[in-house]
């Protein structure tokens, strides 16, 4: 990446857009009218593609009633294999490996229920202090169901600085009294990038099993979980797939477990063959397919068909190169005009340890996001402290960043922050 061409003048930001190779891509996203949106990460937006596939799908119902679980363009009887397949690619795993289901939570739970397996003295899970919070009540119940406590089962990898968590200090952490480790793969605060392929080997040599939340990374950074020996991973396809709200999610188990029974099952893991045999012994799908539960959510699923072509005809590479240059261009800039404001960048600086955002630390974070969204910004506040910025490569554009940046540095001039409250708002 050629950054030694940033300068901090609106030219830079209007030849950087001429050269991006992605642009064409914007056209096709619905970009709310007057903003500057910078929060693809918890919602991304609705594209014309994604439209498109699920008016298709209504289609299909109005049209074929029940035969739609079979015909049409789309049929919805293995429809959420077609998309563990299509999104193959992006994790890094064969399809067979990957099934679009349930939401990320539920999958957690799914994976949990199946991987966490206590014998002899490894009778506990491994986490971080930092993990998103649906993720530890998922620990903390499966740790209960399997009759333990999670006051002293559930071991979490603290933080050093409250950003970061250290791969050494995850390693250090892997005794022999741990079962499972459950990690993300991007930090949802400070947008750090763990080492997968590190800590999965780490894991595996103390006979460790080892999974990740892969919501912050999927649609951002590459993947290659399968052939780093990955046990099985979740995500979500709303944040950059741009699948829309509560839109169906991912899991990837690698092809060592396809011999082992989910710890939940229902009858969508059957074998397609055998599911309408309506036998009370479950043949189950000898690939990731075992891990579904029931009729799948058509609806909520269709809009990722549209996405996931998009991300198939822009490359993961590709996004990959143009959100790492929108991120440093972003870092670039806030160290240039916002000296003496009390900011702190709250993300890695290195390219391998960033994912898809930026976390901008500030006391008044607060009411800072507010004064943003008052003038057509949207990031979204983090408590305690931080902002945070998602330029997605598909649709962010380099003016938009320099626009966001100029905003910010004359909310800070004029101290029009003042006028909101330092809280939180219900959807933060
Ligand atoms: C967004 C996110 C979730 C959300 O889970 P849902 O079941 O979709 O509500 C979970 N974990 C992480 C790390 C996230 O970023």
């Amino acid at each position: 990446m050629d950054v030694s061409s940033f300068d901090p003048t609106y030219e830079c930001a209007l030849r950087l857009d001429r050269q991006d190779e992605l642009s064409s891509f914007r056209d096709d996203f619905y970009i709310p009218e007057g903003t500057i949106y910078l929060d693809g990460n918890s919602l991304g937006l609705l594209s014309k593609r994604a439209e498109q596939s699920l008016l298709e799908m209504l289609e299909s119902w109005k049209k074929l009633g029940i035969e739609g679980w079979t015909q049409g363009r789309y049929p919805w009887f293995d429809l959420s294999e077609r998309l563990g397949e299509m999104s193959a690619p992006l994790i890094g795993a064969s399809p067979e490996e990957v099934i679009v289901t349930g939401s990320t939570t539920v999958n957690l739970h799914q994976a949990v229920a199946t991987f966490y397996q206590p014998r002899g003295g490894r009778t506990k899970i491994l986490a971080d202090e930092l993990a998103f919070p649906t993720d530890i009540y998922v620990l903390q119940s499966q740790i209960k169901w399997k009759g333990y406590d999670p006051e002293t089962h559930l071991v979490k990898v603290k933080s050093r600085d409250g950003r970061f968590i250290e791969e050494e200090d995850v390693v250090a952490a892997m005794t022999d009294e741990i079962a499972l480790i459950v990690l993300p793969s991007v930090l949802y605060r400070s947008g750090q990038i763990l080492d997968m392929k590190r800590l999965t080997e780490e894991a595996h040599r103390r006979e460790i099993l080892i999974g990740f939340d892969c919501c912050h990374s999927i649609g951002a950074i590459p993947h290659a979980l399968s052939e780093w020996g990955v046990d099985f991973a979740v995500w979500c396809n709303y944040k950059y797939l741009n699948a829309g709200p509560g839109g169906v999610a991912g899991l990837y188990v690698h092809r060592r477990h396809f011999d082992r029974t989910p710890g939940l099952t229902g009858w969508f893991g059957s074998r397609k063959d055998q599911q309408f045999d309506m036998a009370h012994t479950l043949t189950l799908a000898e690939h990731a397919g075992a891990y579904q539960l029931g009729t799948p959510h058509i609806l909520s699923a269709a809009p990722l068909i549209g996405s996931l072509e998009m991300f198939a005809e822009a490359g993961i590479d590709r996004v990959r190169r143009k959100s790492l240059q929108l991120t440093h261009y972003l870092i670039f800039l806030i160290e240039r005009e916002l000296i003496g404001y009390g900011f702190m960048i709250g993300s890695p600086l290195e390219y391998h340890r960033r994912g898809g955002h930026v976390y901008l630390e500030h006391p008044e974070a607060a009411r800072i996001c507010k004064a943003l969204k008052a003038n057509g910004v949207i990031p979204d506040f983090r408590a305690p402290n931080g902002i945070r910025f998602a330029p997605v490569a598909l649709y962010t554009t380099f003016e938009e960043i320099w626009k966001c940046v100029q905003i910010l540095k004359e909310i800070m001039e004029t101290g029009l922050y003042k006028q909101y409250e330092n809280t939180r708002d219900v959807v933060a």
